[in-house]
Parts: structure tokens; sequence; C-alpha cells
């Protein structure tokens, strides 16, 4: 682990058992009521961006957002929406996965990217992949290249990566593994 990811893992609280047993929940609240460590953690996810000559910025619903956020004033680059069915106002693309049971989606307004738009995908955790997936499918039917996904936290046995490059996103960084 180097010097950057220690400092998040210490603000990283492990909470068994939630929302349902056998989950460990990867709580970043912590991180963000630092303003020295959420600050680093914007800074190193921007440096992961700064040459990718990005348009936008795509958050995941909802802590994706606080970081894309935050990340899109850091970069100078505007800031999409990826939302949970039902939320947008205006007309929308969707993308449903699986999960263990059943399946999931995930939303976009259809104005939000366009042809020739460079974005990257940002959450803060990666685990088996279905929703970052989704969301770079999305964004690709919707016109846009996605050139990276970033996350603050990867889990690496869920091997979420893979799901990501056979859907055909090979550049993926994250900042801390478990
Ligand atoms: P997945 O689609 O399985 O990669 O799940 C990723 C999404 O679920 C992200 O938006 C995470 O915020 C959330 N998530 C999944 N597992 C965890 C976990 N162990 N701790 C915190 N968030 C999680």
């Amino acid at each position: 682990m180097n010097e950057t990811a220690k400092q998040i893992d210490k603000l990283i609280r492990n909470v068994p058992d939630f929302p349902k047993p056998g989950i460990q929940f990867k709580d970043i609240t912590p991180v963000l009521q630092d303003a020295k460590t959420f600050a680093l953690v914007i800074k190193t996810l921007a440096d992961g961006l700064r040459n990718e000559r990005l348009t936008a910025v795509a958050g995941i619903e909802s802590r994706g957002f606080i970081f894309a956020s935050a990340l899109a004033t850091e970069l100078g680059v505007g800031l999409v929406l990826l939302r949970k069915p039902g939320k947008l106002p205006w007309k929308t693309l969707r993308a449903t996965y699986q999960l263990e049971y059943g399946t999931d989606a995930i939303e976009i307004h259809e104005d939000a990217v366009k042809e020739g738009d460079r974005v990257a995908v940002i959450d803060d955790l990666l685990a088996t992949g279905g929703t970052a997936t989704a969301a770079a499918c999305l964004l690709r039917d919707a016109g846009a290249e996605v050139v990276k996904a970033m996350f603050v936290i990867e889990l690496d046995f869920l091997q979420g990566r893979e799901k990501l490059r056979t859907a055909g996103f090979p550049a993926i960084e994250s900042l801390l593994h478990y």
C-alpha cells in the first residue's frame, strides 16, 4: 500500500453485516469528514485523469456523486449524473443489469453526453462491477467514449475489474484495494 492508500485506509470504516448479513460495508463518511484526506482523494483521482482530455466526469448515485462533483470542479469539466430509475426529470436512457437476485437499472438524461465526448466513470467502490459496467455501457451507447473508470475502493476478490474489461473498458484505477 502506498502512502496515499494508507492515509485513506485509516479512515475507511468497515461495518460488518450492513445492509444485510455477510456484507462488509466500506463506509467512506470518515474520509469526507477529514478535510485533508478528502482533498487528497480528489487530487489523487484528478491526477489519474489529467492527461485524458476529458469533457466530463460521470458520477454513479449516490456516493459516486460526492467524488465526481468535486473532481469535475478540480478538472474544470462537466458532471454527468448516472441515477437510479425514476429519479431524473427529463427523457432518459436506461441500462439494466443483473444482481445476485433479480435486476437493477441505471439511467442518464438522453442529452447528458454527445458523440465525441470523453468521459470517466466515477464511484466510491467497485464490487462485482455490475453497476460500473452498466454505467459505462450506457454512456457508450449514448455516444461518449468512456476513457477510464476510477474508484476510491476496489474489492479485488469480487473481480469487478474483469467485468469492466470484458465489456471493453480496460482502463481502471482504484486508490485502495481490499
Ligand atoms: P457492484 O455493482 O457490485 O460493483 O456494486 C457497486 C456499488 O454498490 C457501488 O455504488 C457501491 O457504492 C456499492 N457497494 C457494493 N458493495 C459495497 C460495500 N461492501 N461497501 C460499500 N458500498 C458497496
